[in-house]
Protein backbone atom coordinates (compact mmCIF):
# COMPACT_ATOMS: atom_id res chain seq x y z
CA UNK A 1 0.00 0.00 0.00
CA UNK A 2 1.46 3.45 -1.11
CA UNK A 3 -0.10 6.88 -0.26
CA UNK A 4 1.60 10.22 -1.81
CA UNK A 5 1.42 13.66 -0.41
CA UNK A 6 3.16 17.11 -1.79
CA UNK A 7 6.00 16.11 0.04
CA UNK A 8 6.28 12.16 1.05
CA UNK A 9 4.83 9.18 0.18
CA UNK A 10 4.56 6.32 2.77
CA UNK A 11 4.53 2.43 1.86
CA UNK A 12 3.71 -0.21 3.58
CA UNK A 13 3.73 -3.79 2.92
CA UNK A 14 1.39 -5.59 2.18
CA UNK A 15 2.36 -8.53 4.70
CA UNK A 16 2.41 -6.11 7.65
CA UNK A 17 -0.48 -3.66 6.79
CA UNK A 18 -3.11 -6.20 8.29
CA UNK A 19 -1.72 -7.03 11.53
CA UNK A 20 -3.62 -5.33 14.23
CA UNK A 21 -0.56 -5.24 16.37
CA UNK A 22 1.32 -3.38 13.76
CA UNK A 23 -1.49 -1.39 13.03
CA UNK A 24 -1.76 -0.55 16.47
CA UNK A 25 1.78 0.39 17.63
CA UNK A 26 2.44 2.65 14.14
CA UNK A 27 -0.46 4.87 15.01
CA UNK A 28 0.85 5.12 18.44
CA UNK A 29 4.73 6.09 17.58
CA UNK A 30 3.68 8.10 14.53
CA UNK A 31 3.46 12.19 16.28
CA UNK A 32 1.48 13.52 13.18
CA UNK A 33 -1.03 10.97 13.11
CA UNK A 34 0.15 9.46 9.48
CA UNK A 35 -1.08 5.86 9.90
CA UNK A 36 -4.70 4.42 11.45
CA UNK A 37 -5.55 1.22 13.05
CA UNK A 38 -8.89 0.25 11.61
CA UNK A 39 -10.49 -2.80 12.04
CA UNK A 40 -7.23 -4.33 12.58
CA UNK A 41 -5.24 -2.62 9.70
CA UNK A 42 -3.05 0.05 9.03
CA UNK A 43 -4.17 2.86 7.36
CA UNK A 44 -2.04 5.71 5.80
CA UNK A 45 -3.76 9.23 6.68
CA UNK A 46 -3.32 10.64 3.00
CA UNK A 47 -4.10 14.39 4.85
CA UNK A 48 -1.04 14.16 6.93
CA UNK A 49 1.38 12.56 5.13
CA UNK A 50 3.34 16.07 4.55
CA UNK A 51 3.41 16.43 8.16
CA UNK A 52 6.03 14.24 8.52
CA UNK A 53 8.94 15.16 10.67
CA UNK A 54 11.28 12.48 9.71
CA UNK A 55 11.63 11.08 13.16
CA UNK A 56 11.97 7.22 12.06
CA UNK A 57 9.73 5.85 14.65
CA UNK A 58 7.79 4.25 12.34
CA UNK A 59 10.63 2.54 10.83
CA UNK A 60 12.15 1.69 14.48
CA UNK A 61 8.49 0.07 15.66
CA UNK A 62 8.63 -2.17 12.15
CA UNK A 63 12.09 -2.83 10.99
CA UNK A 64 13.54 -5.56 13.60
CA UNK A 65 15.54 -7.57 11.06
CA UNK A 66 18.25 -5.23 9.63
CA UNK A 67 19.05 -7.81 6.48
CA UNK A 68 15.72 -7.05 5.17
CA UNK A 69 14.31 -4.33 3.65
CA UNK A 70 12.33 -2.33 5.80
CA UNK A 71 8.33 -3.00 5.37
CA UNK A 72 7.77 0.49 6.12
CA UNK A 73 9.01 3.03 3.96
CA UNK A 74 9.30 7.15 3.83
CA UNK A 75 10.07 8.56 0.37
CA UNK A 76 11.24 12.14 -0.02
CA UNK A 77 9.50 13.20 -3.37
CA UNK A 78 11.10 15.96 -3.31
CA UNK A 79 14.44 14.73 -3.59
CA UNK A 80 14.38 12.00 -5.99
CA UNK A 81 12.09 9.55 -4.02
CA UNK A 82 15.06 8.75 -1.94
CA UNK A 83 13.75 6.84 1.28
CA UNK A 84 14.05 7.78 4.86
S1 LIG B 1 9.08 9.32 10.11
FE1 LIG B 1 8.02 9.94 12.01
S2 LIG B 1 6.55 11.51 11.37
FE2 LIG B 1 7.21 10.44 9.51
S3 LIG B 1 5.68 8.82 9.17
FE3 LIG B 1 7.36 7.91 10.39
S4 LIG B 1 6.73 8.16 12.54
FE4 LIG B 1 5.46 9.54 11.31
Amino acid sequence: MRKDGMFIAVEVDDAIASDGEIAKRLAEVCPVDIFAAVDGHVEIVEKNLDECVLCRLCLDATDSDPTHPSPVRVLKLYDGESAL
